[in-house]
């Protein structure tokens, strides 16, 4: 269902090149984290898997289906930010009930479900809550109920830990893995830490100037790095 899959894609602002005749293949239930140094163009591409933004040339398939010209809700994928974007106003509850509530799903199995997911990542007791009265982390959590409550098959993060301190940067880290296998989805994972990618993807993808400059497991990466750049960004010895 969720194997996600980049033919030739291109993204150009204006005149400016920005993603460059770029492939990946994730298969369904891998944890892929695509990294790179900032304006490399991992945003960009997280976005054009997303939708909200469309590429100028190339494919998107997602599930074997091609969503290329597809709009984000009918792509069967869920995207965690690193500012949370959280509505202020709205109790953890409503946050994490929104895209059930804008599908018009029946409030017993809406209620159900929240109650569900609340218990998986420790909110139950923080549901009646606003986002400013919860720490950090919880608001993270909190952001990734709100992905989790859709069942998407295709989990999207953007350097989701990035406004953490370095201690619940790992407890989240942990957890994130914790729920990928639990739910048996496939993730794509941008970060511009080594110690994140090494740690979590079982694919690693490395960005540079827009284009794939090597894919493969986290050890092939370290022992077999095709360039000097993914091995002094990778922080093998080569
Ligand atoms: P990363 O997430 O790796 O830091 P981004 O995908 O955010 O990189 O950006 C890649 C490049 O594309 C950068 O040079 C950035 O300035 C440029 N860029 C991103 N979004 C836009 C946009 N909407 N208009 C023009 N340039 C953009
Ligand atoms: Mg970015």
């Amino acid at each position: 269902m969720g194997a996600v899959s980049l033919r030739g894609v291109s993204k150009s602002f204006g005149v400016v090149d920005v993603i460059k005749d770029v492939s990946i293949d994730i298969a369904e239930g891998e944890f892929c984290v695509l990294i790179g140094p900032s304006g490399s163009g991992k945003s960009t591409l997280l976005r054009i898997i997303a939708g909200l933004e469309t590429a100028s040339d190339g494919e998107i398939h997602i599930g074997g289906r091609d969503v290329t010209d597809l709009e984000p809700k009918q792509r069967d994928i869920a995207m965690v930010f690193q500012s949370y974007a959280l509505y202020p106003q709205m109790t953890v509850r409503e946050n994490m009930s929104f895209a059930l509530r804008l599908a018009r799903r029946p409030k017993d199995e809406i209620n159900q479900k929240i109650d569900q997911v609340a218990q998986v990542l420790g909110l139950e007791k923080l549901l009646d809550r606003l986002p400013k009265e919860l720490s950090g982390g919880q608001r993270q959590r909190v952001a990734m109920g709100r992905a989790i409550v859709r069942n998407p098959a295709v989990f999207l993060f953007d350097e989701p830990l990035s406004n953490l301190d370095a201690k619940l940067r790992s407890q989240v880290r942990g957890e994130i893995r914790d729920l990928h296998h639990r739910l048996n989805t496939t993730s794509v994972y941008v970060t511009h830490d080594q110690v994140e990618a090494m740690t979590m993807g079982q694919k690693v993808v490395v960005l540079r100037d827009g284009r794939v400059e090597q894919a493969g497991t986290p050890l092939e990466l370290y022992d077999l790095p095709d360039s000097i750049f993914v091995a002094s960004f990778i922080g093998s010895p080569a």
